[in-house]
């Protein structure tokens, strides 16, 4: 089994389908510890993702994914857009040419988009970020040996890492702003990278 153009086109669809219906609840998270307008971000950026992918013929799966890393950066103002647009722009230059990826090069390249996250925004393990749901997701589909079970174990790890942010204290972000009173929140970044996991895993399950 390998991953298509299409297939990341469904996944692209399906994660702003899930943006869209969690909208609300990633405002509320976010209104909690931060300004309220993390499920409004997302959404308008997965929205005009998505635009510009209808816009014009994607030549391959990492060109599709560049396309929605520069949606996200120029349409979505705030930490979470251009780290979602780094995101997609590191995965996208990995599998750029590659027009059957395997597990292999999938788990390279969520490897490289993590790492991409990470040299932007600088969190660490446990500051409570979007990078507390990435690990443990890229982790699972690195220990695979299959893609789409790899993916359902992904998203379950990404699930544990984004309730594990709950009792934690923000060190990054507005959120670390409220030092102490930051904690017994889940962090609204989690939650839209495990809708992430969630929607790679649907747009796989065959
Ligand atoms: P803003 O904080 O600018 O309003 P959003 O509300 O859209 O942007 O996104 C907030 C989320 O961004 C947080 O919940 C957190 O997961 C993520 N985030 C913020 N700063 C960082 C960072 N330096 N590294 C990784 N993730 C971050
Ligand atoms: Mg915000």
């Amino acid at each position: 089994m390998s991953i298509s153009r299409d297939d990341v086109l469904r996944w692209m669809e399906l994660f702003a389908a899930a943006v869209a219906e969690h909208r609300a609840e990633l405002v509320a998270l976010d209104t909690a510890i931060g300004d309220g307008d993390h499920g409004t971000n997302m959404d308008r950026g997965m929205r005009k993702a998505l635009e510009r992918l209808g816009a014009s013929e994607q030549a391959d799966a990492g060109a599709a994914l560049k396309t929605v890393a520069m949606a996200l950066i120029s349409s979505v103002g705030g930490a979470a857009g251009p780290l979602y647009g780094t995101l997609f722009l590191q995965m996208g230059s990995a599998l750029a040419g590659n027009p059957e990826i395997e597990l292999a090069d999938y788990a390279q390249a969520w490897r490289k988009g993590l790492e991409g996250v990470q040299a932007r925004g600088k969190a660490q393990p446990g500051d409570k970020t979007m990078v507390d749901a990435l690990i443990p997701g890229v982790e699972a589909l690195e220990r695979a040996s299959d893609l789409s079970d790899g993916l359902r174990a992904a998203a379950q790890a990404a699930e544990t890492g984004m309730k594990a942010t709950i009792p934690l204290v923000a060190r990054k972000g507005r959120a670390s702003y409220l030092g102490e009173r930051s904690r017994d929140h889940q962090d609204p970044g989690a939650t839209s990278t495990y809708y992430l996991f969630e929607a790679a895993a649907a747009a796989l399950a065959g």
